[in-house]
């Protein structure tokens, strides 16, 4: 699998290119901000971009997705519980941030769907907590974590629509059913993996 990171915009948001060597098809994994140095990476790594993934509906995950989307020609998959965060204004003034409006989402998703990319299979599984349509993407080894898990931290609970019960048991009974081994990539901050969480991430420790 190849696979890019770029740390992007104020809130240093990890965007995440993922895609077949084989096929040369990818996907974009939160294009959080800077269009132009996410398809520049594009490029350079010689994918066709099918699928635009927003993990969720927050501002600093998705402020590039418009001017990645006209140039791509990609779909915009969401889950469907954000999708209206998409709309909402009042989330960049709540994160001080302000891009132009995204498209309409192309795709709805819920958990257990898979998101096919060339030769890669990837599922969703449905994390709220964070936001009420979070999603982590599984497949070939990593998960792609969003907000709902970082390295040794979890995601916020406290914005709008945020559940403290719900987010624990995401990473609980969703998360932390995955083998040790899986590779946690975040939308914030370094990576890390299932294991290294369960063992030493103070906020599963009480
Ligand atoms: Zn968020
Ligand atoms: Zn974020």
């Amino acid at each position: 699998m190849i696979l890019k990171k770029l740390v992007l915009g104020p809130l240093a948001s990890n965007c995440y290119i993922a895609g077949s060597e084989a096929a040369k098809e990818g996907m974009i994994i939160d294009p959080a901000d800077e269009a132009k140095t996410i398809l520049k990476n594009v490029e350079e790594l010689g994918l066709e971009i099918r699928s635009i993934v927003l993990t969720h509906g927050h501002p600093d995950h998705f402020g590039a997705v418009k001017e990645v989307k006209e140039a791509t020609g990609a779909e915009i998959a969401i889950h469907t519980d954000d999708a209206k965060l998409l709309r909402q204004q009042t989330l960049g003034l709540l994160f001080g941030l302000y891009y132009p409006k995204p498209p309409a989402p192309d795709r709805l998703l819920n958990g257990g769907d898979s998101i096919d990319i060339g030769d890669l299979h990837f599922s969703v599984i449905h994390t709220p907590g964070h936001t009420p349509g979070g999603i982590c993407l599984v497949g070939h080894g990593v998960v792609f974590s969003g907000d709902t898990l970082f390295n040794y931290g979890i995601g916020r609970y406290d914005l709008p629509g945020g559940s403290y019960n719900q987010l624990m048991d995401s990473i609980n009974s969703k998360l932390m059913a995955l083998p040790d081994e899986t590779i946690v990539y975040p939308g914030h901050g370094p990576e890390t993996t299932i294991g290294a969480e369960r063992r030493g991430n103070p906020f599963l420790h009480g």
